[in-house]
């Protein structure tokens, strides 16, 4: 295993599983998604196992596109996952900046010193995706595919799936299966259906070289360095960026959608529809829409889901994770790294926890990630709406429509703050629920949790 600047003293793979005391705690995770194969590894390198992931996909295509990785990701140290591929690709030179003071370097150092540390770059999530399966894999987590789980149980000593009418059995099970996640109906209680938001998402993915063809495009894919540009219209977005140095281009545009949400969230996409919706568009978004091939195009819909009153079952043996749990807007770019901080959590919270304590684990989870989840929610839809919202469109002002770049948000580092909120959380756990009455942890059925005056509903890529 490579090991790569600030994380050379690491240690890795095998060697970093062998070296954690062993807890025993048994873990099954359904989905091995970004979630689920991150909280897997992280549950490997913390000392848990045996560790085993069902997918119900055979055999994983390259499939998806472009996806973003925040710095909160990586604080989560994934980069030793495979350190010298992902890295290498993001380092920022440091170089003096003409005319700045010596506090401005100073921050500027430092900022960039966190990047280096906890580095942000899009990847193609197929990718990252295998990258993340090979290495879980090498660090001895049991993943079987093309095993599709049909139903979830729990007692008070442990939780199992049901494959083929049969019952597997763990200490505790992770529902890491998605939007369309199966696991939600134990953890709630009943069925938590889509809605239709009226927006799809056109989702496109293909060779650089053909953005290079085009004059009046190629300077989007320059000197073959990466770059992200986003056009901004009434009641749309266009995001376009380079991947792997340019060899591969990606772009996604919001559009009106009137289809039935029970119909299939993914189909494929037409170029002359795209190009429809584009019509009173700039150039530059059209050429980048012609230049795709008529096979690189997908159409997503973005469903809404309310916000879950629980992501935890209630004996409290089963949680719910990333998209299962609380799925994202596009534009709050943190699908994946939330995704990735859930499972950094839950590894730690069980460690601390013990075996003996998995219940109050899992509810722990739920209370040191709750609010922040939520907010990053919230961040996608102001985003959104920041974006979308009718303007003045010849005199924009571009720190207006800038990505927030809030240090809580990047700066997080989810496995020290989940060791360092364990204690007051357990606290609020064991004052909240008692653990002989499991009874008072039934969920409500209509009523989703009160976020704080947030809006009731999030929409996500389906
Ligand atoms: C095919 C695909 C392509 C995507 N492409 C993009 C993209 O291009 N850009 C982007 O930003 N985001 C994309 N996403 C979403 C993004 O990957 C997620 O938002 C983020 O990584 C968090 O994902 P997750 O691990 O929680 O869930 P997911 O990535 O959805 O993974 C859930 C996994 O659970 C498996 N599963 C579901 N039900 C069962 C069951 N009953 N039994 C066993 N296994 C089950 C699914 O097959 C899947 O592999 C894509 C997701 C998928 C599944």
């Amino acid at each position: 295993m490579p090991s790569y600047g600030p994380y050379k003293n690491f240690k890795t793979g095998r060697e970093a599983v062998d070296a954690a005391p062993k807890t025993g705690i048994s873990v099954i995770i359904v989905g091995a998604g970004i979630g689920g194969l991150t909280c897997a590894v992280e549950c490997a390198l913390a000392g848990h196992g045996p560790i085993t992931v069902y997918e119900s996909v055979k055999k994983f295509a390259r499939l998806g596109d472009t996806i973003g990785i925040m710095p909160n990701a990586g604080s989560i140290k994934i980069w030793r996952y495979d350190g010298v591929h992902i890295v290498d690709q993001i380092m920022v030179p440091l170089k003096a900046h003409d005319g700045e003071t010596a506090e401005e370097i100073q921050q500027r150092e430092e900022q960039e010193k966190q990047l280096r540390e906890n580095p942000a770059f899009d990847a193609h999530r197929g990718d990252l995706h295998q990258v993340l399966l090979d290495y879980a894999v090498s660090v001895g987590v049991e993943v079987k595919q093309g095993i599709n789980v049909s139903a979830y149980e729990e007692t008070a000593t442990g939780a199992s799936v049901i494959i083929n009418g049969e019952r597997h059995t763990a200490d505790l099970v992770i529902g890491a299966d998605g939007v369309k996640s199966k696991a939600r109906e134990i953890v709630l209680g009943y069925v938590d259906a889509p809605k239709s938001s009226g927006y799809a998402i056109y989702r496109a993915f293909f060779d650089g070289d053909l953005i290079r063809k085009d004059p009046l495009i190629a300077h989007l894919v320059e000197d073959h360095v990466d770059q992200r540009n986003v056009f901004l219209f009434p009641d749309c977005h266009f995001i376009c960026a380079g991947v792997k140095d340019t060899k591969e281009f990606s772009w996604v545009m919001t559009h009106k959608d009137e289809a039935d949400v029970t119909e299939s969230w993914t189909a494929p996409g037409k170029i002359e529809d795209a190009l429809k919706v584009a019509s009173g568009f700039c150039d530059i978004v059209k050429h980048v829409i012609a230049a795709t091939p008529p096979d690189g195009l997908l159409d997503w819909k973005l469903v809404y889901r309310d916000p879950l009153p629980t992501w935890v079952s209630p004996q409290g043996r089963i949680a719910l994770l990333g998209d299962a749990a609380h799925p994202f807007l596009p534009t709050s770019i943190q699908g994946a790294s939330q995704s990735m901080e859930d499972g950094a959590t839950i590894s730690q919270v069980l460690r601390l926890a013990g075996k003996e304590d998995v219940p109050l684990a899992l509810r722990s989870y739920q209370d040191i990630r709750y609010d922040r989840v939520r907010n990053t929610q919230l961040l996608g839809e102001q985003v959104r709406n920041t974006w979308h919202k009718p303007r003045d469109w010849d005199n924009i002002d571009p720190e207006s429509v800038k990505l927030p770049h809030s240090p809580a948000l990047f700066g997080h580092d989810a496995t020290a703050h989940a060791i360092a909120e364990f204690p007051a959380a357990a606290e609020r756990v064991r004052d909240r629920f008692s653990m002989k009455d499991v009874k008072e942890v039934e969920p409500a059925k209509d009523a989703p949790m009160d976020v704080g005056g947030a809006t009731a509903a999030v929409a996500i890529a389906a």
